[in-house]
């Protein structure tokens, strides 16, 4: 009689348990399958669960995109997965790691570019002199080409400089630069140069002066206008003085905190609005103006700026 009962207690509890076990086993199911996203496993259970999710999340999805900047977090795989959904500059095949971060591409000697990749970036580039009337002062190139965004942006701001120094212009050196280029002492060698990218330019109102030379900033309104306004365009000064170790410190040495070793007070890079206000703001460098290449590592973009990587698995 009671092993009868202990028997039927035994079934009733081994049915709800099962029953329990059940519900949590559907429910879980449901709860995986309706994380969005492209994740693991590991990754939907650690979601569902919150385990390592921190209530800031929602906040950074609404971020151009969310990497994060504290240092401790620079060599975590999840900030090279939450990459911005960027549209590579080119399809062209290069080695340089940074080729699908779109305007925040870095070329220099370290992040170098190959001769295919130069060669097809310029059949994809529009004429500044053909469509915006912007003349080159050296046509090194043959023309000054540029990629077709930057050029628009360009124009915006070569037209908003026009407005405050009436009957001036501010004209390109050079802005694209071929396999080959040969400009002295203002080329890097073939592939380091970031006017590969058909995103960079070397501006100089003639009105100032066309001599390239750092030392004649304070005499030249033209830099100094470009240092304060360009951002509002989507173009940085690339090669700040804080970033460069000393005036005119050539050849360009980049470090690994983001130096550049050079100081141009004419050379102005692409890279969008909000990257270039970030930049020049000094969102991720104290307030203080960037570097890109400062700002590509303190953003965890780039995983070590001596040796050209962008992520740990590359290193
Ligand atoms: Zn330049």
């Amino acid at each position: 009689m009671s092993f009868r009962i202990n028997n039927a207690i035994s079934k009733v509890v081994l049915g709800v348990f099962l029953a329990i076990l059940g519900i949590i086993i559907v429910w879980l199911g449901v709860k995986i399958v309706s994380v969005e996203g492209d994740h693991s496993l590991d990754e939907k259970l650690a979601i569902v669960f919150g385990w390592g999710i921190n209530e800031t999340n929602d906040e950074i999805e609404t971020e151009p995109f969310s990497v994060l900047n504290e240092p401790d977090n620079t060599d975590k795989k999840s900030n090279v997965q939450s990459m911005p959904e960027l549209t590579p500059l080119t399809n062209a095949p290069t080695a340089n790691c940074t080729a699908n971060y779109g305007s925040l591409m870095l070329v220099n000697p370290n992040f170098v570019v190959e001769e295919d990749f130069i060669a097809t970036r310029r059949n994809e580039l529009i004429s500044l002199n053909a469509t915006y009337g912007i003349r080159e002062l050296n046509a090194w190139n043959g023309d000054n080409l540029i990629d077709a965004e930057a050029g628009e942006h360009l124009n915006e701001m070569l037209t908003a400089y026009k407005a405050d120094y009436p009957g001036q212009e501010m004209q390109t050196v050079s802005c694209y630069r071929e396999v080959g280029t040969n400009c002295g002492r203002l080329c890097m060698p073939t592939g380091a140069s970031d006017h590969h990218t058909g995103l960079a330019c070397d501006l100089v109102d003639a009105t100032y002066g066309t001599s390239l030379d750092t030392s004649t900033y304070e005499a030249h309104p033209d830099w100094q206008w470009l240092r304060e306004n360009s951002y509002k365009y989507g173009f940085i000064d690339r090669f700040p003085e804080d970033w460069a170790g000393g005036p005119m410190s050539e050849p360009m040495n980049v470090d690994e905190n983001g130096s550049t070793g050079l100081f141009e007070t004419w050379h102005y890079r692409y890279v969008g609005v909000d990257f270039a206000t970030d930049i020049a703001t000094g969102k991720y460098n104290d307030g203080k103006y960037d570097s890109l290449e400062h700002y590509l590592k303190a953003r965890g973009l780039v995983k070590d700026l001596k040796t050209g990587k962008c992520a740990e698995k590359d290193v």
